[in-house]
């Protein structure tokens, strides 16, 4: 289940509000998502895989972390956030050949690769 959303990290991109199946985030005042509908969360860890700043955790649970669970804090989760993309190989520099991040979404956005023709 959706835990953690790193507003440190978060570029305010809207590319986990998009692919969530279940309408979980809604775009806070800043731009950065806020986990709306916990209960809505499948846990399909398609956000995290999706985010290209590594900013969110899904806790590999199908119910919300007790208070004080680390599954539910960003400090003492360090590097497990974003660690679903990262196993998946998703992510510029992660996959052989690769050497910027191609989620259309994502670039469409922010621009980090220029558009191809077809986006
Ligand atoms: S894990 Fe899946 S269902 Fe849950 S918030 Fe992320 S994208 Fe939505
Ligand atoms: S995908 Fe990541 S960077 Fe983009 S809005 Fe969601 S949390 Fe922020």
């Amino acid at each position: 289940m959706i835990e953690v959303v790193s507003a440190a990290r978060c570029v305010a991109c809207d590319v986990c509000v998009k692919v969530c199946p279940t309408d979980v985030f809604e775009r806070g005042p800043d731009g950065v998502p806020v986990i709306a509908r916990q209960g809505d969360c499948q846990t399909c860890f398609m956000c995290e895989a999706h985010c290209p700043t590594d900013a969110l955790y899904v806790a590999p649970f199908s119910d919300p972390a007790p208070p004080g669970s680390p599954h539910a804090d960003e400090a003492a989760l360090g590097p497990a956030l974003g660690a679903y993309r990262r196993i998946v190989g998703w992510g510029s520099g992660r996959t052989p050949g690769s050497r910027a991040d191609k989620n259309h979404l994502f670039t469409r956005r922010v621009r980090v690769v220029p558009e191809r023709p077809e986006d």
